[in-house]
């Protein structure tokens, strides 16, 4: 994985079997698959939609964070994941 575009091109065909697999076994159990944008699904609280910038973004070592407009408690991961998930329903809409 020295040249970074040969690097890159077999990680997008890896990204790409992984997305084909989640569907086939979305399909295979009667669920929806769908991709979404995951641009700011981190930064943004998924109670009260307020997004985190500059000098307020979580970094990479942040796991978890309070909200600073609702206050609500977050853990990082389960809070992209209610924003990944909201993401998707308003695609279905
Ligand atoms: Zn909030």
């Amino acid at each position: 994985m020295k040249n970074h575009a040969l690097a890159l091109s077999i990680s997008d065909a890896g990204w790409r079997l992984f997305l084909q697999q989640l569907q086939t076994k979305a399909e295979l159990y009667g669920k929806t698959f769908m991709a979404v944008d995951p641009r700011n699904t981190t930064q943004t609280c998924s109670t009260c939609g307020y997004l985190l910038t500059g000098d307020n973004k979580l970094t990479l070592r942040d796991r978890s964070w309070q909200c600073p407009q609702c206050q609500t408690k977050h853990q990082r991961d389960l809070n992209a994941a209610k924003n990944i998930l909201a993401k998707g329903i308003d695609q279905l809409a």
